[in-house]
């Protein structure tokens, strides 16, 4: 009885590795891969995707239980997508069921009917062409004849294929083998009828004409490219005439950002050049507008798919090129749950999708770097800035030799001087928000701890309160110590204590801040940067948020106060981290024709690293990096997977990454284990957090063996008292 139902496998939502597999007992055809079906799983009921259409299943057809409902006829991720997400949950060791339900809007995750996709037309490929029919034609008629079928035509819609009596399986099949392929299909109409004007397009510099070409020149289908341009060279130019093309030949463009919320001036130059054709994914839009957007991806309506980490997801429909801007960016990189980087998952959809990716930053990734040196990527530079501005000039101020009042240092204040006595804008930049990182008794000689953290309370003093900046517990602040009842001083500055210095020194400038205390509330942000664009804004006082491709031409000067929180990181990939940053907020100083100056603060004034700032040299940073990381065989000269654990009682993390650590060390030797070691930031939120890293040449071993320690695990006694997580190429260690 029960075996003449098919078996449906279903990725869930739950932390689960695998699809669990049911009967198909519902009315209508069996859904088709990629469908959303209702599953019960422990009483409950869970949207599901089908995966695929198991012979039978493991568990037994008996032991089965049954769907009834499918959400949709049609199926939402199309076989390419769903295939993709397929290989990251086993590359991420992740449960497929939430990587599947990542690349869904919430909408649909929670079951809202989706508006049907538009009509497929089916064409052979090269291969279906030379398909023997009459061979084919003894195993499979019904396949032989629509390879027939199809050789007199160019293409067939799906609706006439159906109507002739040929299943939306017989389709698929043919596809799976290669046979088939959709057609792309003529371009929806219904934003067209808006008329666009797309504004001056300005003719191209010398450096843009020659990276266009170089693409242009490059064999059709997968490629990728590493656009290395300077700050202000132009790469935008370069994002929108590429898309353009895509659009000429009606096929769309996905354009990853790191954060758009911080770059409304790049999606303002996108709509004035795209107009309607531009759709825009994000975590600050609403629900609604999320999906609309993920629909007007998924038939085609959209032209250009501008989002951040997570459309890399986006169901393209006649997809063409993908552009990652910023690709050393760490936004890219999920921290939490599903750890996936947008970055190299950019480069994979590509490849399977056989279409060109843009890779761009002017301080590109090492990774990246090497993949150029390695011939992977080509390689294409862009070394001038636009305008006769030229590249600042870089000066470092030596703090043992001037005094420092709250951040600022002397020369630095006349600098500030300077550049605003003849109109010109200033930006100070100070990886610290808050008013002070640390409230200390001097009397007593202790600062005050967060009670659930190894870190110190950050005083706000604008609204009165100590907050922890890792776990965001909040309390009171109250200069009087509580143990001795002396008066407790701020060690430190932060940006709030920087900019009320400034505005008690210059009581007529207008001075703002950018970070993510003054950004908070909607629209603010948005504020803060209009502000500072329209002239009325002096000096810019902000976090790394400055660093993110905002272009202010009359900023001449930028301040980095404090470039020695990065110096001596312990994370093999915190220099890069701060020769990045530092050079994107040199970046902002000087653009168009007003030349800019940038002065570092350092205590550390002959610390090797300096002389590539000086220098401006990324590359030759670049190599030196590599260089070390060769030599102490870190990534990419080596794989990493971090394997976390954190318990609310220390014993219990590192009882549990022991057993995983000997167990690895049993699997082989080919796989470097260390640890367990405490996370760099042990006690978080009232929870000890430990680690093993796993290493290896090669990846294949490192996942066979992660792969192994997984089974494994699932037994141990010691697995029950942690949470743990496997982050697979982590960009923290
Ligand atoms: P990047 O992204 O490389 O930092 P942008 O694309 O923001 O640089 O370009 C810097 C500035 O130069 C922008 O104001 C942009 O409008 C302008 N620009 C870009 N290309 C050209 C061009 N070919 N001619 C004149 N101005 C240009
Ligand atoms: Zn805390």
């Amino acid at each position: 009885m029960t075996n003449e139902m098919p078996v449906i496998r279903v990725a869930v939502p739950l932390p689960i590795r695998e699809g669990l597999d049911y009967l198909w007992a519902g009315p209508g055809p069996t859904p088709l891969p990629g469908c959303r079906v209702l599953v019960p799983v422990a009483r409950k009921s869970h949207t599901g995707i089908v995966l695929e259409h198991p012979a039978t299943s493991p568990v037994g057809l008996d032991k089965l239980k049954r769907a009834t409902t499918a959400l949709d006829e049609e199926p939402l991720i199309g076989a390419d997508l769903r295939e993709t997400l397929v290989w990251c949950a086993s590359y991420y060791h992740h449960p497929v069921g939430e990587v599947l339900s990542a690349a869904l809007p919430a909408l649909l995750r929670r079951g809202r009917a989706a508006v049907p996709a538009p009509e497929i037309r089916w064409q052979l490929t090269a291969a279906g062409r030379e398909t023997d029919t009459t061979a084919l034609a003894r195993r499979a008629r019904r396949q032989a004849a629509l390879l027939e079928q199809l050789a007199t035509i160019d293409t067939a819609a799906e609706s006439d294929l159906r109507e002739a009596g040929y299943t939306r399986a017989q389709l698929a099949t043919l596809e799976d083998k290669g046979w088939l392929a959709r057609a792309a299909t003529a371009p929806r109409t219904r934003r067209e009828t808006v008329e666009h004007e797309p504004g001056p397009v300005p003719a191209l510099t010398d450096d843009q004409r020659d990276v266009l070409e170089a693409i242009a020149a490059a064999a059709p289908g997968y490629n990728a490219f590493l656009l290395h341009g300077v700050t202000g060279s132009g790469k935008t130019e370069v994002y929108m005439r590429l898309i353009a093309e895509q659009i000429q030949a009606d096929q769309q463009s996905l354009l990853l950002v790191p954060e758009i919320s911080l770059t409304p001036q790049l999606v303002g130059r996108l709509a004035q050049r795209f107009g309607a054709r531009l759709a825009v994914m994000h975590s600050a839009l609403t629900d609604t507008e999320r999906l609309d957007a993920w629909q007007r991806c998924r038939n085609g309506d959209a032209g250009l798919i501008v989002g951040t980490r997570s459309a890399v997801f986006a169901p393209l429909h006649r997809p063409g090129l993908v552009i990652v801007d910023e690709e050393h960016d760490n936004s890219y990189k999920q921290a939490e749950g599903f750890r996936y980087s947008a970055r190299d998952l950019a480069v994979y959809r590509a490849q399977r999708l056989g279409i060109p990716v843009v890779l761009g930053s002017a301080t590109p990734s090492l990774e990246s770097v090497h993949n150029a040196e390695q011939g992977r990527y080509h390689l294409l530079r862009m070394p001038h800035r636009i305008g006769s501005a030229g590249a600042p000039t870089v000066r470092i101020i030596d703090l043992n030799h001037h005094a420092v009042r709250n951040g600022i240092s002397t020369p630095l204040l006349s600098a500030i001087e300077q550049h605003l006595a003849s109109s010109n804008q200033v930006m100070l930049f100070l990886n610290r928000r808050g008013f002070a990182p640390v409230l200390f008794c001097p009397d007593c000689g202790v600062a005050e701890d967060c009670q659930r953290c190894d870190s110190r309370m950050t005083i706000h003093s604008a609204s009165g309160r100590l907050r922890c900046h890792h776990c965001g517990a909040e309390r009171a602040l109250k200069w009087a110590c509580a143990s001795c009842g002396a008066e407790r001083i701020a060690v430190g500055a932060g940006t709030q204590r920087v900019s009320e210095e400034l505005r008690a020194l210059y009581p007529n400038v207008v001075i703002g801040r950018l970070d993510r205390d003054a950004t908070s509330r909607r629209g603010s942000l948005e504020s803060v940067l209009a502000d500072l664009e329209s002239g009325k804004t002096q000096i810019l006082v902000g976090t790394q948020m400055l660093a993110k491709g905002h272009d202010f031409p009359n900023v001449t000067l930028v301040g980095v106060l404090n470039a020695d929180q990065g110096l001596f990181g312990t994370d093999f990939r915190s220099n890069e981290r701060l020769v990045q940053t530092i050079i994107q907020v040199a970046g902002r100083a000087g653009r168009a024709d007003r030349p800019g100056e940038v002065l570092i603060q350092s205590h550390f004034p002959s610390h090797p690293l300096f002389d590539c700032l000086l220098a401006q040299d990324y590359v030759r940073f670049a190599q030196i990096g590599l260089a070390e990381r060769r030599a102490a065989d870190w990534p990419p000269f080596s794989h990493l997977v971090l394997w976390r654990a954190n318990a609310v009682q220390r014993a219990a993390a590192f009882e549990y990454l022991h057993r995983l650590a000997r167990a690895a060390r049993a699997l082989g030797t080919e796989i470097g284990v260390h640890g367990p070691a405490p996370a760099s930031m042990e006690r978080r939120s009232g929870r000890y957090r430990a680690q093993v890293l796993l290493q290896c040449a090669r990846r294949g071993p490192l996942h066979a063996v992660v792969d192994e320690l997984l089974v494994q695990a699932r037994g141990w006694p010691e697995a029950r008292k942690v949470r743990w997580a496997i982050d697979v190429d982590p960009t923290e260690l």
